[in-house]
């Protein structure tokens, strides 16, 4: 397949109608929907505006594959995986300036993020072949229980613009290993990333029908349907808290299988002895990967009164020498939000907090001209209850407040409603794991600011939701128990 270079080659290179049963197709009526460069605010291309119809059509070709795809032997299923994976490492730079076009973050990120998603394919390529059952004595010794697993059938996938491949390999990877068939709806904001992945997938040999991708303006009518179908088996949401809990309530009227990768608040605790450059790059790559559109995101840095200062101004020198600018240019480090909402929201919890004494030290302004950039923020002297502490920000803005003891950094952080992932930055190895205990978190990084790893199980507690991406847990969200009471 040819490589595409240019902006127009990359986008040209997608398929752009609603894949179903194996086939592109427009959608029914021939509707479309328009996707946005947010670094130009200008068309990049349309793609198709599924229909409740094809949406049910689409759950139609999943379930009529779901036996193909089960009867599918696990190696089958691992090498396309992993030949899926081979083909978005090889054309890793052509995916990530797509990506860059329809989201905005710099190309570099892009390219992470292309691998990281990746990543997962690769690890559940393996895992294919490492679904276990078990076979034991009951507890009186007088009979033989089998324990065996299999795939919970098909899913319902949805998933959000902040990282468009990513957030989709972490259903897709493990829902083939386990031998599922799924719907997936990417964001409307970032649709050709997953459609690209799509093309690759079904390119690798996946059975036609065990993949569909519907791309929709309004998900919500659309999905609704397909959630209160009988035929669906799961629904895994990536996205904010707020619509994870309407798609729960819908999820009950068929007792779903449900995993929610919610939203976060996540706070980046500095204490007294920690090794304050170091701190201060963990909290560039905590704050800022992404443009801080990342449900990792450091929201709040809790910084001891001792070194709060210090940490601030350096953390402000950093970000304030960022490069805004389109994600495409040579040299530039932050693009732009998604949209002019997203940007609006960050603006007016900047303005509360100014407005409520805190101190700009870096940033603090849209940036005038075309697309949705915000100056990389740094805010001192934050009151504890400024709604840049209690709301997930989305946006290159760092609040930073102080503490004067370890009850109070560990009261502050838990907080909140959300438990994503906290970051803690300390030498002291005691100290750690009494913080780390208290955590009311589903992940924690511990002296660095990066957590997410295909090999490790990425998820949240409280309202961060439930269910595990990646690692060995990964697979379990795809799988049910049968247990067979044999006697002999
Ligand atoms: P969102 O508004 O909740 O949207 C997420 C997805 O849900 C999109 O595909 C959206 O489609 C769809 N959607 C919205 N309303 C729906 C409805 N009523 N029924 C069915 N689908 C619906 O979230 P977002 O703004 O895209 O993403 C940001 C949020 O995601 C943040 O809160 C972030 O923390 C969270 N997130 C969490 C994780 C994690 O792993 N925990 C990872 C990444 C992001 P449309 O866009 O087409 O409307």
């Amino acid at each position: 397949m040819a490589v595409a270079t240019t902006e127009q080659s990359a986008v040209d290179a997608v398929p752009k109608g609603l894949f179903i049963g194996g086939s592109w197709r427009d959608a029914t009526g021939g509707g479309t929907l328009s996707v946005e460069d947010p670094s130009t605010g200008t068309e990049l291309t349309q793609v198709a505006d599924a229909t409740v119809d094809d949406a049910k059509a689409a759950l139609t070709a999943a379930s009529e594959a779901g036996a193909e795809m089960a009867a599918l032997p696990s190696r089958e299923r691992g090498e396309i995986l992993r030949r899926a994976y081979d083909e978005i490492v090889e054309r890793a730079d052509e995916l990530a300036l797509l990506m860059t076009l329809e989201m905005g973050k710099p190309v570099a990120e892009s390219k992470a993020e292309i691998l990281y998603a990746a990543d997962f394919l690769h690890w559940f390529s393996g895992e294919a072949m490492r679904i276990t059952g078990d076979f034991r004595m009951n507890e009186k010794g007088t009979a033989r229980v089998l324990v065996q697993r299999q795939p919970v059938g098909p899913c319902l996938f949805i998933t959000p613009w902040n990282f468009p491949m990513a957030m989709g390999t972490r259903k897709i990877g493990p829902a083939i290993a386990a031998g599922c068939t799924m719907v997936v709806k990417p964001a409307k904001q970032t649709p050709l990333s997953m459609l690209a992945l799509a093309d690759i997938v079904d390119r690798a040999g996946l059975p036609k029908g065990a993949l569909n991708v519907v791309t929709a303006k309004s998900s919500g009518s659309v999905m609704e349907p397909l959630i209160r179908d009988p035929r669906t088996r799961k629904l895994s949401f990536t996205g904010s808290t707020e619509v994870g809990k309407v798609l729960i309530e819908q999820s009950a009227e068929q007792v779903l299988r449900v995993s929610m990768e919610l939203g976060g608040n996540a706070p980046f605790l500095v204490f007294e002895d920690a090794d304050l450059d170091a701190a201060v790059e963990g909290a560039m790559i905590a704050k800022m990967r992404n443009g801080g559109e990342a449900c990792t995101s450091a929201n709040r840095f809790h910084v001891h009164e001792s070194v709060a200062d210090a940490f601030a101004e350096k953390l402000a020198e950093k970000m304030g020498a960022m490069q805004v600018g389109r994600g495409t240019e040579e040299g530039v480090t932050l693009g732009p939000l998604i949209d002019d909402d997203q940007r609006g929201k960050v603006a007016e919890l900047v303005d509360e907090a100014v407005s409520r004494g805190a101190k700009v030290l870096c940033g603090g302004s849209r940036v005038d001209g075309a697309g949705y950039f915000y100056e990389p923020t740094v805010l001192a002297g934050v009151p504890g209850d400024a709604r840049v502490f209690t709301e997930e920000i989305f946006g290159p803005v760092a609040p930073v407040t102080t503490f004067s003891s370890d009850d109070e950094a560990i009261a502050a952080a838990n907080r909140t409603e959300y438990g994503l992932v906290a970051y803690v930055y300390t030498r002291d190895v005691k100290r750690a794991f009494r913080v780390i205990d208290a955590l009311e978190t589903g992940m924690i990084g511990l002296n660095q600011g990066l957590v997410s790893n295909a090999g490790a199980p990425f998820g949240g507690v409280k309202q961060s939701g439930f269910g595990r991406e990646g690692g060995f847990e990964g697979i379990d969200e795809y799988l049910e128990t049968k247990y067979v009471a044999m006697a002999l």
